[in-house]
Order: structure tokens, then sequence, then C-alpha cells
């Protein structure tokens, strides 16, 4: 059964939601994630991509996602700061482009971006393309006419999560509607942007939800989608929620490979609340094709040059 599962993703087939249900409640996860490394490699063969982020504005954000450290509903104690200087999102874009990063986006708090963050994105993307880095944004709901002027600065790619399924989604965020993320997300790839859209996991959602919102990302035909893990952060909604074991993650990771078997599967935020340094590196053998390497927004990430160790260790080479 697993090998007409893995030949159906190859020929890019969807799989039915018996057979989904079939890959996720396989007892034996060593050979869902061997399938799903199979059907990766077939993809994307012994290659991996980094990318990574730099937090450009942070805090006070109007929005309520429960998750986050940065919304102003939560009395979290994150460093809040207005927009940096430029020469410093240079300093990091430069560092790690010399660690093998290929793409590289600039993150703002808030719903949207003000008319003096748009300029500021503006200079970054042109200093960050300078060092041919591939310059991201990642700036919330925005609209065509943000985006073209962005494109125009020299902006690759949009990466704006939809963090969850859609019939899930008021149990996370209440302050906009689903709707406005998705719009964002097409008009995005309308005018020919790379879109990075994908999801956190472990906020209370079932598989249900957790398929639901493959099968979104999938219709979207977003080429990258990112897979967050919660980071549990004191003071938020989702403070207590449970962290997600490293098995449960993996196979979200697996299972997300049978669904978009041809897209970049990138393993982001909470990589390392949930795998420790030791074993992080299995999510390499179970479908991933990319890691967010670095800090991320507001937490310590994993020390970059132990990711580089781990592919050398497996054989994998980097985009
Ligand atoms: S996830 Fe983004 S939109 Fe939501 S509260 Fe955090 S910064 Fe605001």
């Amino acid at each position: 059964m697993i090998n007409k599962l893995i030949e159906k993703a190859i020929k890019k087939e969807s799989l039915s939601k018996d057979e989904l249900f079939f890959l996720i409640k396989y007892p034996n996860l060593n050979e869902i994630c061997k399938a799903a490394l199979r059907i990766k490699n077939h993809f994307f063969k012994s290659i991996v991509e980094f990318c990574s982020i730099i937090n450009a504005k942070s805090g006070k954000c109007s929005e309520n996602c429960k998750f986050c450290a940065q919304s102003s509903h939560y009395r979290t104690n994150i460093k809040e700061y207005d927009f940096i200087e430029v020469k410093n999102i240079y300093e990091q874009a430069k560092k790690l482009k010399a660690k093998g990063v290929k793409r590289f986006s600039i993150v703002t708090s808030g719903k949207s971006p003000s008319k003096r963050d748009l300029e500021k994105l503006e200079e970054a993307i042109k200093i960050v393309k300078k060092l041919n880095l591939l310059p991201d944004v990642s700036i919330g709901i925005v609209d065509r006419e943000t985006l073209l002027r962005l494109k125009k600065a020299g902006l690759e790619g949009l990466h704006h999560n939809l963090e969850t399924a859609e019939s899930f989604f008021k149990n996370i965020c209440t302050t906009h509607d689903y709707k406005e993320d998705i719009e964002s997300i097409k008009t995005a790839v309308d005018i020919g942007l790379y879109v990075c859209s994908g999801g956190i996991f472990g906020v209370g959602e079932n598989w249900e939800h957790r398929i639901e919102l493959a099968m979104t990302l999938k219709e979207l035909n977003v080429p990258s989608i990112p897979i967050n893990f919660l980071n549990p952060i004191k003071s938020t909604p989702l403070e207590s929620q449970p962290i997600l074991t490293e098995e449960e993650a993996l196979r979200i990771v697996a299972i997300y490979r049978f669904i978009l078997p041809d897209k970049h599967i990138r393993i982001c935020g909470g990589r390392n609340t949930v795998f420790k340094p030791k074993s992080k590196k299995r999510v390499l053998n179970c479908g991933a094709s990319g890691l967010m390497v670095g800090d991320y927004l507001t937490t310590k990430g994993f020390n970059v040059d132990s990711d580089l160790e781990d592919i050398n260790s497996i054989g994998l080479s980097l985009v």
C-alpha cells in the first residue's frame, strides 16, 4: 500500500482522505519517513535549501494571533522596536549568505506595512539583492500596488503564512479574516512573485485541519511551504499548549510531502523547540527540502554551523 501511495505522489496524483489517514495512523513512523524521503528525492534529489529571516520591526502588532509574542493583545516580554537601520539588515544578510543561505526575508510586525515601512523595505530589498541573495518580505496583508512597488525595487518573493485551516482560524486569530490572507497570496502569485506560505502546527488543530490547510496550499499552487511548530510563549493564550513530540512533527512533515510532493517544504520556527540538537537532522530524512536557519522572530534558533554539519553528515548539498 505505501509503495502505491509513493507512486501516486510521484505522479502528482492526489491521495484520498482514506489514503492520507492510512498514513497518519500507520504505526511505523520510520517507514512513513522513508517513503516521504523517496518522494522528496524524486523531485529535489539530494539538495536542501537554506533561507533565513530578520525581524526588521518588532512588536506592537494590532492582530491577536494567539501564538504570537508580537501581538499587542498580550503582555509578553519581547524587545519592541521600530524599523531597524538598513545597514543592520545588510550585515545580517551578509553573515548568512556566507553560511549558504539562498533566500533572505525581511519581516515586519503589523497587519500591513506603513508608508515609511515601504520606503525602508525598498531600500533593504535593493541592498539584499546586491549580495546575490533572493530578497523576500513578510509584511502582513498586502495589496497589488504595494507588491508591484516592491517588485520594482527587486523583491523576489512574498512570505505569508495562512497559519492553519480556514475552519480552525477563528480559534487562532479573530482580528482579520482568512480571506484577506488568501487574497494577499493570490495577488502575489498573480504578479509572478515566488510565494512561501504554510502554517504553524501544535496550536490545538487536529489532523483534519492539517489536511485542510495542505489542500488549500495545493489549490493556491504556492511553490514553498514553511512548516512552523508552536513554541508556547509565556503570556500568550497558548502558553500552556503542549509542545509537539518529535514523532508528531515528523509525521506532519511526511504527510505534507505526500500531499505537496513537488513543493519546497521548509522547516522553520519552533524547530529547536520540538527537536533536540542530536535528533534535528531526522527531519531531513523525512521529506523536508529546506531549513530556515539562524534566529527566529523573537526567539533563538539552532547554530547554523550545526545545520551545515548535519547536511554534510547525511550527504546532502546546499542549492
Ligand atoms: S503573527 Fe503577524 S499578524 Fe499575527 S500577531 Fe504576530 S506579527 Fe501580528
